[in-house]
């Protein structure tokens, strides 16, 4: 099926955009089009006007800024991905963008479509949640920053409303100095090339990396297709702050993801599969990221007998 008709506008600035938006009360933004094309072929959508943001240059950057990262809302996945100011200063984001589809989908999908889209099982979502970042949203009329937990509501139900953008996302960095840090992003995927069956973004800060046993001073975990919305696990996070990590600490980061997983069946993993990965990949993917924090190699990110 091809796309009901419309009409296509192709701003050059985030003003011109926002103008837009204000005018055509049935707007649809179209960002890297690697959903939205698919959504509208198949007229799940029939939006009577397009706003193409590719032609807007100010949305696509990646800045470092005072205690924080922002990136721009039409900077690619591909781009997070090679990035080297993200792979020193937030290494999660390149490691949940090159794991996102395959070459194509990277090539041109977007930061900000992926957050517009809000879908659960998003790569971004869940990391930029682990992270407590902030987005930074933009009508004509106003400009406001929203902390990402908020922003994401319901199942692909956001606090986004009809007359504005994404402009940008800002991420902490005081949080997590990179000598004292590690991050991971781990995914099960059912095939190359697909969405996920469940993701875990994880970081860990130690006290000093080079003792015998480095202790967790922060740990932060999101699960991504765990719940309708990305779903940070506070009690997995309290389980390892204070300590060194145990196996202990982790059979608790598991039981606590495994708890507050909610998620929904699917045609290739039901919940109850999806629940147990949801544990399992918590416990992996923290395992890895005190790994990366400290000098030590444990092995208790290897696969358990769940
Ligand atoms: C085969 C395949 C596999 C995929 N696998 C994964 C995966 O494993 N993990 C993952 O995270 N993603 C995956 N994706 C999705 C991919 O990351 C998309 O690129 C992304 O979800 C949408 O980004 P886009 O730039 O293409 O947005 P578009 O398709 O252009 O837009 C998507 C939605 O976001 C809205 N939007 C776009 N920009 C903005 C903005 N600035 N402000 C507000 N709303 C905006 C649009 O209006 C639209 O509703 C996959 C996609 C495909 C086709």
């Amino acid at each position: 099926m091809k796309p009901a008709p419309f009409e296509y506008h192709r701003p050059t600035t985030v003003a011109e955009a926002t103008d837009l938006l204000a005018e055509h009360g049935d707007a649809e933004l179209l960002a890297g089009n690697q959903s939205l094309g698919i959504v509208m072929a198949n007229r799940l959508a029939t939006p009577d006007h397009l706003i193409d943001l590719n032609t807007v240059d100010d949305l696509a950057f990646v800045e470092e800024r005072e205690e924080s990262v922002a990136i721009g809302a039409m900077t690619r996945h591909r781009t997070i991905e090679r990035s080297d100011l993200l792979t020193e200063k937030l290494p999660m984001l390149p490691e949940a963008a090159e794991q996102i589809a395959g070459p194509s989908v990277r090539n041109r999908g977007t930061l900000g479509g992926s957050i517009g889209e809000a879908d659960p099982a998003g790569n971004y979502p869940a990391a930029l949640v682990a992270l407590d970042a902030t987005l930074e949203i933009v009508s004509a009329d106003e400009e406001r920053e929203v902390p990402v937990s908020d922003y994401f509501i319901a199942y692909m139900f956001t606090d986004l409303a009809e007359d504005e953008l994404i402009a940008a996302a800002d991420i902490p960095t005081d949080p997590f100095p990179p000598e004292r840090t590690g991050m991971a992003f781990l995914e099960l995927k059912p095939a190359a090339q697909t969405w996920p069956t469940v993701s875990a973004a994880t970081a860990v800060r130690v006290d000093d990396p080079d003792a015998d046993e480095p202790v967790v001073e922060e740990a932060r975990l999101a699960l991504a297709n765990a719940a309708d919305v990305p779903l940070r696990v506070e009690d997995a996070e309290a389980a390892v702050e204070g300590e060194s990590l145990s196996e202990d600490a982790l059979e608790a980061v598991a039981e606590a993801a495994t708890a507050a997983a909610d998620p929904e069946d699917e045609m290739h993993a039901d919940s109850e599969f999806k629940v147990e990965v949801a544990g399992e990949y918590a416990r992996r993917s923290l395992a890895a990221s005190y790994d990366r924090a400290t000098n030590i190699e444990t092995d208790f990110d290897a696969p358990t007998d769940h």
